[in-house]
């Protein structure tokens, strides 16, 4: 069925670089490299309804009404550690936000995610942009949107943002949050027995911070 809400990005430059970053022979800084221009595409995606407000100016040639982002200032969340590799370019492109974290890892037997690290503003009331490379499960992303939601955001001011997406993963969002905008680089097959994404890329984490 046709999820308006599931955006997957249909563009030639996040093609280029996912066949890119996918490649197991890509260097660490051919991976990152590509990543961060991704993630760059993925954050304009993300921030397209931002609200705007006018604003006079005069250029060198006359006097005219522009727009100004208006409204609190966005809040990042990766969730530790693959996010951060998402989190560098929204945070370029968004230089007043925020960055609040919370941190999980995968129980490798049950697959589950397990929270070892919350750090959030007080104030929620304003968009937030939840990042993490791999919807692989959903577990881990819907675990961290649980949270900010706990601590008091709303869940329409939230998008999930991803590199890549795997149909279980939208399956277990669209169980807990069935209208939040997920903006994905791409939508790949299925996982393995492992939980990961295939084709996939492997390890997100990993292959960005040199840790293989
Ligand atoms: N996390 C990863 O880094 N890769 C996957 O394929 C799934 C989860």
């Amino acid at each position: 069925m046709h999820d308006p809400n599931l955006i997957i990005l249909d563009h030639p430059l996040v093609l280029d670089r996912m066949t890119r970053l996918r490649d197991k022979n890509a260097t660490p800084e051919i991976f990152r490299a590509a990543v961060d221009e991704c993630a760059n595409i993925i954050a304009m995606e993300a921030t397209r309804t931002l609200k705007t407000q006018p604003k006079n100016i005069t250029t060198p040639l006359i006097d005219m009404e522009g727009q100004i982002l208006s409204g609190p200032a966005p809040l990042i969340v990766p969730i530790l550690r693959a996010g951060l590799a998402l989190s560098n370019a929204f945070s370029k492109v968004l230089p007043e936000a925020d960055t609040g974290h919370v941190g999980l890892y995968r129980d490798e037997e049950t697959k589950r995610p397990v929270q070892y690290l919350v750090k959030l503003p007080k104030k929620l009331a304003r968009p937030i942009f939840m990042v993490d490379p791999m919807l692989a499960t959903g577990h881990s992303m819907v675990a961290a949107i649980d949270t900010v939601v706990s601590a008091g955001a709303n869940p329409d001011d939230m998008v999930a943002c991803v590199l890549i997406a795997a149909p279980e993963g939208v399956e277990t969002m669209r169980k807990a949050y069935p209208t939040m905008p997920i903006i994905t680089g791409a939508m790949d097959s299925h996982l393995n027995d492992h939980a990961y994404i295939v084709p996939g890329l492997g390890d997100a984490g990993d292959r960005y911070f040199g840790t293989v």
